[in-house]
């Protein structure tokens, strides 16, 4: 009995360490270069370029349209630039952007130029690129939306209200109905996950522009994803 319980204590010992080294230890030994900017902390295996305050600038204004608590906040943010190292922190998102990990909401970023502001995505073969800058301040948004509601509530928050809430902040409000239903309308999608987060937008900035939302009333709104579409489809008159 006593040596179950130890081997128990040694198999919990061994995990917690794997986890720390894992999490805590090795994004500091392989990610050696850093950049501090207003509220980010920028990592990277190379040196980085000077121009990484213009897509920081960036991201922080998206963030600063909206009601976030930004004194004292400080943003980590991990460039990998290798596949492998990606999707040893990405799990199972390895086609992502980027990925946010919701226990130490460190942000590691799939692959970028910094000097472009563009940020990279494989899916079968193909490429796909959006501004770094929107990336970041869409990541960002996550960690800023379990600050507001606690590890459970945001784990839990639907996919529409969670990623539709980071989706307006990186690209932004937009209360040009004409021109945002043109946009859509024009948009070849990528496949269906990006498909997906264009109607989390398209939704969630409806919500803010005719219905008068906040960040606040999105992230605790109690209406199920179909009617919200139906009435954004409807409103847009997207078929
Ligand atoms: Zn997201």
């Amino acid at each position: 009995m006593v040596s179950d319980r130890k081997k128990l204590f040694g198999i919990l010992f061994i995990t917690a360490l794997c986890f720390f080294l894992y999490t805590y230890i090795l994004p500091k030994i392989v990610f050696k270069y850093n950049f501090y900017y207003k509220n980010f902390i920028f990592h990277s295996t190379e040196p980085i370029e000077d121009s990484i305050k213009y897509v920081l600038s960036n991201s922080q204004k998206n963030l600063k349209q909206f009601d976030f608590n930004l004194s004292g906040f400080t943003q980590d943010i991990y460039l990998c630039n290798n596949k492998i190292l990606f999707t040893i922190y990405a799990f199972g998102s390895f086609n992502a952007f980027a990925v946010n990990n919701n226990i130490t909401n460190n942000i590691f970023i799939a692959d970028a130029s910094i000097n472009s502001n563009t940020a990279y995505r494989q899916n079968n073969g193909k490429v796909y690129h959006r501004k770094l800058s929107e990336i970041i301040a869409h990541e960002t948004t996550h960690t800023l939306v379990q600050k507001k509601t606690g590890l459970i509530r945001s784990t839990f928050l639907p996919a529409w209200i969670n990623e539709g809430t980071c989706e307006v902040v990186a690209k932004g409000v937009n209360d040009n109905d004409s021109l945002l239903r043109a946009n859509f309308l024009q948009t070849s999608f990528f496949d269906k996950n990006s498909e997906k987060y264009a109607w989390y937008y398209m939704c969630v900035n409806f919500l803010m522009v005719h219905k008068g939302y906040t960040v606040d009333s999105v992230l605790v709104c109690r209406s199920d994803f179909d009617s919200i579409k139906a009435e954004t489809k409807e409103f847009y008159k997207i078929k």
